[in-house]
């Protein structure tokens, strides 16, 4: 008989004693609000962002509502405003191009490649052709481009750059973790991401002037000097009297159940990246999939795995897709013409029009996508590549040609 998995794609790992245990002393106290402390205490959500500044090795961090907001609060303390062009990469989740609009910016989009990185080459064509000054560089999936090209590019032109690395937490380019090249970085601990808060997002910078005007904005009154790792008093002087504060604070709870789990990070990195490959391995020259071969340069956290059926037609992928399904393997696919669940295209966003990008829109017809959650053992993930394995097999077999 065929092979079922019965595991749940959406089921995460129970939170660690040690985070209950510190939630607990939270709900004890009841002082739950960041700057409510006794005395010269140092709250939990300060110590998050002393420890999470750390763990990056950035000057400064700010502890946030959600990954969504670290963005729009970051592309604000960047200066953008109204009616100004933010470009982002094509493939990316719906609260990317939501924070741009949701400042009154107008999001553009860069071609991808089928490395699932943006397409440095459009992403200059693109610079030269909207002026635009900023790019918000999603590392959607784990995936890391080639940062040193980026960099340069956006450097060479003054486009600065703001990371999305609600993918990328505990990653790397090149020994720099990710979120450490650009002007700053996001980081979401929604509880599908690499830690779980249930909803929360950081936001790292090294330059004063930027992180004092965020932590305004993330509605600190006059009490940043309660912060973890932010700027000197100095740094808000110029500022206090000119920005709005626009509430979005994380809260002592989240912060409690988030310490310990960023000590725990790198073990689940490992972890992750234990499933990835095994279910890589197992679909490793399997007929009409292409794996997704990752650089050397690249330290990623597999989190998620993704693979190709190049120039596959679509009902072709859906036939994958269902097979899949029908044997306990929840595959995403972004060819969709309509947006299910969290899987959207950028050619859904209407607020958002632009130009249909032909290169993505072949990736995106290709590419399949799988969370693997640390709730899955070793052999779970084998499991799961023999079933797509056989699937993918079937209906490749069955059908007439591929045509190039
Ligand atoms: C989850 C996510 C975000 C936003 O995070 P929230 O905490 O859900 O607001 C941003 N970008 C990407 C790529 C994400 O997956």
């Amino acid at each position: 008989m065929n092979e079922r998995f019965d595991g749940s794609f959406t089921q995460q790992e129970p939170i660690s004693e040690a985070a209950q245990a510190a939630a607990m002393t939270v709900l004890n106290h009841g002082r739950l609000h960041r700057y409510n402390t006794v005395g010269d205490e140092v709250g939990e959500v300060a110590l998050l962002e002393r420890e999470f500044a750390e763990f990056t090795g950035a000057r400064y961090c700010l502890a946030v509502a959600s990954g969504g907001y670290a963005i729009g609060c970051a592309l604000r303390a960047a200066g953008v405003g109204p009616g100004d062009t933010v470009l982002t990469n094509a493939f990316t989740l719906a609260p990317v191009p939501g924070a741009i609009a949701a400042l009154g910016a107008v999001p553009a989009f860069v071609e991808v490649t089928e490395a699932l990185v943006i397409d440095i080459d459009h992403l200059a064509a693109c610079i030269a052709e909207t002026g635009a000054r900023t790019l918000l560089l999603s590392h959607m999936r784990g995936h890391i481009c080639d940062m040193d090209a980026l960099m340069a590019v956006c450097n060479a032109a003054q486009v600065q750059v703001i990371e999305d690395c609600a993918h990328t937490m505990g990653a790397q380019w090149r020994g720099t973790p990710s979120g450490r090249h650009g002007l700053a970085a996001c980081y979401s601990t929604q509880t599908y991401k690499h830690m779980n808060s249930g909803e929360g997002g950081l936001l790292i910078a090294d330059d004063a002037d930027f992180m004092a005007r965020a932590t305004l904005l993330s509605g600190s009154y006059m009490l940043y000097d309660r912060h973890g790792a932010a700027p000197d008093a100095s740094a808000f002087e110029a500022l206090k009297y000119d920005t709005p504060n626009i509430s979005g604070r994380m809260d002592n709870l989240r912060a409690a159940i988030l310490r310990p789990q960023l000590t725990e990070l790198p073990a689940k990195v490992a972890a992750w990246n234990a499933r990835y490959l095994a279910v890589e391995t197992g679909l490793r020259d399997t007929p009409g999939l292409q794996i997704l071969e990752r650089p050397a340069a690249e330290a990623y956290v597999g989190s998620s795995i993704q693979f190709l059926l190049r120039d596959w037609a679509a009902q072709a992928v859906q036939d994958v897709v269902a097979r899949c399904a029908a044997r306990g393997v929840e595959l995403k696919w972004f060819g969709a013409d309509a947006p299910h669940g969290f899987t959207s295209r950028y050619d859904h966003w209407r607020y958002a029009p632009g130009p249909q990008l032909p290169q993505t829109d072949k990736v995106l017809r290709g590419i399949l996508d799988m969370r693997l959650p640390l709730t899955f053992s070793l052999d779970d993930c084998a499991l799961i590549a023999r079933i797509i394995r056989a699937e993918v097999g079937a209906v490749f077999q069955s059908m007439p040609e591929v045509t190039p």
